[in-house]
């Protein structure tokens, strides 16, 4: 797996399925809505926010320029502390790390604190290919991995879940894979997550090996940071022997002090709140504290191809704390899953393409699956210009279907306008068929507007009037009133 979930269907079609789910929409813009009230009340506290955000911006963009030399800090850093780093080009390859340290140690389940990295390389079905179970510790993971189900938010995973469902998953799943939830189990938030905690804490305790995620490393010292909001990942980060950590190539932060930024933008960003209940961090090993076997996987897995983006770059500045997607009119129409990747909304809609490449037809849609209204770029913490990365993707996209050999309507349509407007006396005939067929549409009591065209034009006419051909060009108008001189 490489970014997007494998066989899901273009945007569009997805889409389709999502609009038609009531129940989901209804939990969409009931969480969405409560989400950014919570953002927009705490962001509306700090007087330089904006002065913040370019200081985010700034941290992440001057990181990024100085990437190779830090990630070889980074090595550095953490090996002199005892951890072991690895580096990883793709998905496969930072699988086959992670399975052969799990079967050097002959564990057969790890713990896993959020890592939307892992999900992105498919690590839970590696493992299981080898008999190694994945336990999935955030209590939303938890939900999602329960209930068989795909990740459809950055924060909240399970969000397209309400709490009635939740409980059922839980009711029927739990017992199935380890403590069973309790008999009496209500809806009530506070009593899942009791069973949640019960049911997660067996698993803590046994379990020798863990693997996580991190926010952000720090070159400077070889310290990895996690943010999150249940205390699942200090468990999963100081209980089991063996620590694998996952990390993206473009977490990377050169230096302690410019964390600074980045840990007050994030919180208020992604759960509105002024800081986050945790945020762990672990240089290399401590001897007699915490695991004393810790692995660093560096890895790529089209990060450097997303850097050689001029344009794209900018969306590795991402610290994922998904305001933009709260923020996005069609994420809360659709929700997650029609993105088909662990990382939907705007974000997703360019980090994909980013990392993957464009060319196939899921990826290609997602640049599309955009009003370009800029709510997005408004809400980035770090001010990733969305909509600007989205409309180069999109040429990207047109430009990789111009020699095909059944061009798209749209191709067709614009070729046609190429060939009508590049000839003036071709346009003067055109533009009397034109008149004449405004004509007659007039004389037959149409009003100037057509609605839902029959044929390959109705998609369009579905949602939007076409206006009728005018009876006269303005040329011809021009013509004849020697440019509004004459009546
Ligand atoms: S693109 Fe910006 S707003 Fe969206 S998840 Fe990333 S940092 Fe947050």
């Amino acid at each position: 797996m490489t970014g997007t979930f494998v066989g899901m269907p273009a945007f569009p079609a997805a889409a389709r399925g999502a609009l038609a789910d009531t129940q989901l929409r209804h939990n969409l813009a009931h969480a969405t809505s409560t989400i950014r009230a919570k953002r927009a009340a705490v962001v509306g506290e700090v007087a330089d926010w904006e002065d913040l955000r370019l200081a985010g911006a700034a941290v992440k963009e001057r990181a990024l320029r100085s990437l190779g030399d830090d990630l070889v800090r980074l090595e550095g850093a953490l090996t002199a502390r005892g951890a072991v780093v690895h580096w990883a080009r793709d998905a496969a390859e930072a699988n086959r790390i992670v399975v052969d340290i799990a079967r050097a140690h002959a564990v057969d389940e790890v713990v896993k604190v959020k890592s939307m990295l892992t999900q992105e390389i498919g690590l839970n079905e590696a493992l299981a290919e080898q008999g190694i179970a994945a336990w999935e510790t955030d209590l939303a993971e938890l939900i999602v991995q329960l209930g068989g189900d795909l990740p459809s938010h950055i924060l909240v995973p399970a969000i397209h879940r309400n709490r009635a469902e939740i409980r059922e998953i839980f009711r029927r799943r739990m017992g199935e894979v380890g403590r069973p939830a309790p008999e009496d189990l209500t809806d009530e938030p506070a009593v899942l997550a009791a069973a949640a905690r019960e049911h997660l804490r067996e698993k803590f305790l046994r379990a020798t090996m863990a693997v996580s995620g991190a926010n952000f490393a720090v070159a400077d010292s070889g310290t990895l940071v996690v943010v999150e909001s249940e205390g699942n990942g200090r468990m999963c980060l100081t209980l089991p022997e063996v620590l694998v950590s996952i990390v993206g190539i473009e977490k990377v932060v050169p230096t302690w002090a410019e964390l600074d930024p980045l840990l007050r933008l994030l919180p208020r960003s992604s759960t509105g709140e002024r800081m986050n209940p945790y945020t762990s961090t672990w240089t290399g090993v401590t001897p007699g504290d915490g695991p004393q076997e810790v692995h660093v996987v560096l890895l790529d897995n089209g990060r450097t191809r997303a850097l050689a983006d001029e344009t794209g770059r900018q969306a590795l500045r991402c610290i994922r704390c998904s305001a933009c997607l709260n923020v996005c009119p069609v994420y809360e129409r659709v929700g997650g899953h029609a993105y088909g990747s662990v990382y939907p909304g705007p974000i997703g809609a360019i980090l994909n393409p980013l990392l993957k490449g464009t060319g196939d037809p899921q990826t290609d849609s997602l640049p599309y699956a955009s009003s370009l209204c800029g709510a997005c770029f408004e809400a980035c913490p770090v001010r990733i210009d969305i909509p600007e990365v989205l409309v180069h993707l999109r040429a990207q996209v047109v430009d990789g279907h111009r020699d095909d050999r059944a061009p798209k309507p749209e191709a067709l349509a614009f070729r046609a306008a190429g060939w009508a407007l590049g000839d003036e006396r071709r346009l003067g005939r055109i533009e009397r068929l034109s008149g004449l067929a405004g004509r007659v549409l007039r004389r037959g009591g149409r009003a100037p507007v057509l609605r839902r065209v029959p044929g390959p034009g109705g998609a369009w006419t579905d949602a939007r009037d076409l206006p009728a051909p005018p009876a006269e060009s303005f040329r011809a108008w021009w013509r004849r009133t020697g440019g509004g001189r004459r009546r």
